[in-house]
């Protein structure tokens, strides 16, 4: 099974969110280069509500940190800032999405379109989606 259908399984329908949280945390770990699951922790800041909230399912799987292990925290927030830094080597980035991305996740109307556009943002590149806010190494 690829990662976007045992994503699809956790967290139970095919959503742009979840598809965003996917993606942020493979390419947030890439560029603090840090491996999943330990040694590395995610402060989340988001409107902690529905269809926002998705978003935290795609990046415990992406990320490995779960809070069950109690290495991400949720910070219910206006604005979306993704922190994730690396334990061992001491360094993290601040992740944010872009802009024309988010306005487009926010018109988004019928159940349909959100689909659609999460099939599409699965296939475009990370640089598109997100933007670095800040990089600290
Ligand atoms: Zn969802």
């Amino acid at each position: 099974m690829n990662k976007l259908n045992s994503a699809i399984k956790f967290h139970g329908h095919l959503g742009p969110w979840l598809v965003m949280g996917l993606l942020l945390g493979e390419y947030g770990l890439k560029k603090i280069k840090a491996k999943k699951y330990f040694g590395l922790k995610v402060d989340a800041k988001l409107p902690y509500r529905k269809p926002v909230s998705c978003f935290v399912d795609g990046l415990q799987l992406s990320s490995g940190c779960t809070l069950g292990k109690r290495n991400i925290k949720v910070i219910n927030s206006r604005n979306i800032e993704i922190k994730l830094t690396n334990l061992i080597k001491r360094n993290h980035i601040i992740l944010g999405i872009d802009d024309e991305i988010l306005r487009r996740l926010k018109n988004l109307k019928t159940h349909d379109e959100s689909e659609d556009f999460a099939d599409k943002i699965y296939r475009m590149k990370p640089q598109t989606l997100f933007k670095i806010l800040r990089k600290v190494s």
